[in-house]
């Protein structure tokens, strides 16, 4: 079981940046409880916020809550802001050092860093790069930590785009892509289940004759999976595909 602790930046009389009426601070939790659902459709992540609402954390008290958890990976998360308003991008940092050893929190960076890319491209998002920082939520976890700058709320632009919960939704979805496949994780409804009985194999048929058999414990959802192991598709409508389960004696 891989654990996640994300931490939505600034929070209660801490705004951090703001810009065209929204606050970071409120962005970020958005964003941190949208990464919590999207991961929600993993096998075997376990997720937690240092936040649920808008309460003020000191950087340390992030860190305390981390480290207490037992957390494989600290994701921080901010959205980035300069007195020039075209100022734009996506930037992410570990700490000091991480990536010249490119230690685990590197690798793990340049895997969600480019997942998030992935998409912030077709957004027309440009990437400011993957870089090293000393940051305190960064120095004092005891995991792997990576702190990420979504875009620029000074910019009128990217705040616009921050205002607008269908892309944050989008965002989510491409942080969670990236930590599953830093972490390795299946998609819900693609693995066989852990309590499916395996002493049994399945035999196709296909119009009533067989033309396979499986030596694995199938369900519902993988029978397409089968049947085009099988050389047939699942979408011929000629065809009656069947299935039969055999005891292994
Ligand atoms: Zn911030």
């Amino acid at each position: 079981m891989v654990y996640i602790m994300v931490d939505p930046g600034h929070g209660g009389y801490d705004p951090g940046a703001s810009g065209y009426g929204i606050e970071e601070k409120n962005v970020t939790l958005k964003l941190s409880k949208m990464i919590n659902e999207e991961l929600g459709h993993y096998e075997g992540v376990k997720v937690s916020l240092t936040r649920w609402d808008d309460r003020y954390l000191s950087l340390d008290q992030r860190c305390e809550i981390a480290n207490a958890s037992g957390a494989n990976l600290f994701i921080s998360l901010h959205t980035n802001s300069f007195s020039n308003k075209s100022a734009e991008g996506f930037e992410s940092y570990v700490v000091y050092g991480a990536r010249k050893n490119m230690t685990n929190a590197a690798r793990k960076q340049d895997i969600i860093h480019g997942s998030v890319m992935d998409f912030l491209d077709d957004a027309g998002i440009r990437d400011r790069g993957k870089k090293e920082a000393g940051f305190y939520v960064l120095r004092y976890t005891h995991m792997s930590a990576i702190l990420f700058e979504n875009l620029f709320i000074t910019n009128p632009e990217e705040n616009a785009l921050l205002k607008d919960i269908e892309f944050l939704r989008r965002l989510a979805q491409a942080y969670s892509r990236g930590i599953a496949k830093a972490y390795n994780l299946q998609h819900k409804g693609t693995t066989v289940p852990e309590n499916e009985p395996v002493p049994d194999y399945w035999h196709v048929y296909k119009n009533g004759e067989m033309v396979g058999f499986f030596d694995y414990p199938m369900n519902a959802l993988q029978s397409g999976y089968y049947a085009a192991k099988a050389g047939l598709t699942s979408n011929e409508t000629e065809v009656t595909i069947t299935y039969e389960r055999v005891r292994k004696t």
